[in-house]
């Protein structure tokens, strides 16, 4: 996994499986968040970073964007390793508990997650939030969108099973307007507020 340093607080760290994927540590006072937790062969290099390039404050605390397994791969070996909790929307809380052995917490969407704010986005899942980080002004936005090339697309219609829905969501940003935009499939989009009426139309969907 790579990892490339994306605003002050914020990290990403990516694969290319055969889809690229992205995770996100994000720094604050009381330690580290983890954002998603990708698929399993990321579990390694996760461990590795936490210990050396992250080693001076601890993970305390994983959220999630949505159930779907590319975003909680990690979470079997995870969850045997380090004691910390699981923060995830109720509407996604049952698959987690299946897989995973740490305690989970609903997400409380009037609360802020080590300098993140959690906003409701349904559509590509029921429970899919997004996560806001006011102070360096990025959008970790799941799979509320892909990215490619810089460019803002739809979410990967096979599994989406309420487009409109999600592109109803996806007006966050008009209300946020971040400077950056970091999608899990893959990549970070600046400015992304200017491109979300092009998803709107016909002919601009995903790959
Ligand atoms: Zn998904």
């Amino acid at each position: 996994m790579r990892w490339k340093q994306l605003t002050r607080h914020v990290w990403g760290g990516y694969v290319y499986w055969p889809l690229p994927v992205m995770v996100w540590i994000v720094e604050d006072r009381d330690g580290l968040t983890l954002v998603d937790a990708g698929i399993p062969s990321m579990w390694n290099s996760l461990y590795q970073a936490l210990n050396v390039r992250f080693k001076n404050k601890p993970l305390v605390r994983v959220l999630l964007t949505h159930s779907h397994g590319d975003h909680v791969g990690m979470l079997p070996n995870l969850t045997r390793t380090l004691q910390v909790p699981i923060v995830v929307h109720p509407l996604e809380a049952d698959r987690i508990s299946e897989i995973a052995s740490n305690p989970i917490i609903s997400l409380d969407l009037d609360h802020t997650y080590g300098g993140l704010i959690p906003y409701h986005t349904p559509g590509h899942s029921p429970g899919h939030v997004v996560f806001y980080h006011p102070d360096d002004q990025i959008l970790l936005a799941g799979d509320l969108f892909t990215a490619f090339s810089g460019k803002l697309r739809r979410p990967i219609a096979k599994f989406t099973p309420d487009m409109e829905e999600s592109l109803r969501s996806g007006r966050i940003l008009e209300r946020l307007d971040p400077k950056l935009t970091a999608c899990a499939h893959c990549g970070v989009v600046k400015h992304a507020s200017s491109q979300y009426p092009k998803l709107l139309c016909k002919g601009h969907g995903s790959r």
